[in-house]
């Protein structure tokens, strides 16, 4: 994959959004989508659309459901203490996500590493808490830095990495029509903020395999 399509989009201000106590209305949807598809020209009473408002009011369900998740349930019995202090990494986690410009999917892996302080999280809660984050309308910058900033609160660890590198269909099939840009974004902080050398280690540990390097 071309290098020269990768985009660092770190600086931008984001946004803070919190969960919603709100369930999915799923008449409501239902209702918009056989809207939305007369609006598009389209008849929704034919065959191949008899169902579909209430196929597509169920999809988006599943792709917001991060809203209704806690991530204090999630990592209720799941923080152990310990005195390892190296970095602990996961790294090629996927995700699907919805971009909240468009409402169109976007897509990747996150890494995530971390310096424990104390304690370490069950390896498998890291990809629930990015699928957490990613099952909202998303910004990539936003998904970034709440993954970081939930793992360093709930962990107290000493510092947070996190990468994320993300397709965008919005770009690939409208606009500008970019097949091969990969956007990254990433949030550092404690440790991986302040010391040069921890944040190199983790670049350099999340680098091999990775998104880009495979072909
Ligand atoms: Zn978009």
């Amino acid at each position: 994959m071309a290098k020269q399509g990768v985009k660092r989009r770190s600086q931008r201000q984001v946004e803070d959004v919190n969960g919603s106590s709100r369930p999915v209305d799923q008449n409501v949807l239902q209702s918009l989508v056989t809207e939305m598809l007369l609006a598009l020209g389209e008849k929704p009473g034919r065959n191949g659309l008899l169902k579909t408002p209430e196929r597509v009011a169920k999809a988006l369900g599943f792709m917001t459901q991060g809203y209704h998740r806690d991530i204090d349930q999630l990592l209720n019995g799941a923080l152990f203490p310990i005195e390892y202090d190296e970095m602990v990494i996961v790294k090629d986690i996927d995700f699907f996500s919805l971009c909240e410009h468009h409402l169109l999917p976007f897509y990747g892996r996150v890494h995530v590493g971390y310096l424990p302080n104390k304690k370490v999280v069950g390896l498998s809660k890291i990809p629930r808490i990015v699928d957490t984050f990613a099952r909202r309308l998303q910004v990539q910058e936003r998904l970034t830095v709440q993954i970081a900033e939930t793992l360093k609160s709930k962990l107290n660890a000493h510092g947070v990495g996190v990468v994320v590198e993300a397709r965008h269909l919005c770009m690939m099939m409208r606009g500008v029509e970019k097949q091969n840009t990969l956007a990254v974004t990433s949030s550092m902080l404690g440790a991986f903020r302040s010391q040069p050398q921890t944040r190199l280690e983790f670049l350099k540990l999340i680098r091999r395999g990775s998104v880009g390097d495979s072909d």
